[in-house]
């Protein structure tokens, strides 16, 4: 689904645990396209086809799977980058990840082909895409959430959702680095919140105030419990 601009969002619709992708199109070298999260292949518990989906949804948007040209994982949780290594293979994309979460990718058979450090990361024919990527640790130790400033667009992952927040009882995971984190995220300039997962909600938080809001419910109600 087109959400803005070029950028499509598909939220994950199974029963089972998987992620929300997001796609920036014909942004990189030779109109390749910018996939953050592809998500499982497969989902673990009721086997539904997680990849199958996603590429069915980009061929509904007229957007070609092959074209992609660059996967950013915002963490290395498996129902966030199982299918990394399939696309990878099918359409030669690199894969981008922050260091701290390497080891877990590895370990699943992934291969990083290029670091995300919090900074600018800029990219396409005629850098034509700005992106900020934040350091967004707590959910896992080397969590990036991406900003896009020109669209004031935030996809944070695992770090906030629709009045709640990621899991910080997993490896690496720590409360207190994921209320900094959402600390920090709160302050951007955000039209439109990303969420990684479909929790009682798409996942898609549309307009500054509404955005704001859930930052501050977050806040106000959900930190006691981190
Ligand atoms: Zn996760």
């Amino acid at each position: 689904m087109r959400l803005v601009n070029n950028l499509y969002a598909y939220v994950w619709r199974g029963n089972d645990n998987n992620c929300n992708s997001y796609l920036i199109a014909d942004t990189l070298k030779n109109n390749g396209h910018l996939l953050v999260d592809p998500g499982h292949i497969t989902t673990p518990f009721y086997r539904e086809p997680g990849l199958a989906e996603l590429v069915r949804g980009m061929e509904t948007d007229g957007i070609d799977a092959r074209q992609i040209g660059l996967i950013i994982l915002t963490h290395s949780h498996t129902d966030h980058c199982e299918a990394a290594r399939l696309i990878t293979k099918q359409s030669g994309a690199l894969v981008a990840l922050n260091k701290a979460d390497e080891g877990f990718y590895e370990r699943l058979g992934g291969k990083v082909d290029m670091y995300l450090e919090e900074g600018d990361l800029v990219l396409g024919e005629e850098n034509q895409l700005r992106l900020s990527i934040f350091h967004s640790p707590g959910h896992s130790p080397g969590h990036i959430t991406v900003y896009w400033p020109g669209q004031k667009v935030l996809i944070a992952g695992d770090v906030i959702f629709y009045q709640s927040t990621g899991r910080v009882d997993l490896p690496g995971g720590s409360a207190e680095a994921l209320k900094q984190s959402i600390q920090r995220l709160s302050e951007l300039d955000i039209e439109y919140l990303l969420c990684g997962h479909p929790y009682g909600h798409p996942g898609i938080i549309e307009g500054k105030e509404a955005v704001r809001q859930n930052f501050d419910f977050v806040k106000s109600n959900v930190f006691a419990y981190l």
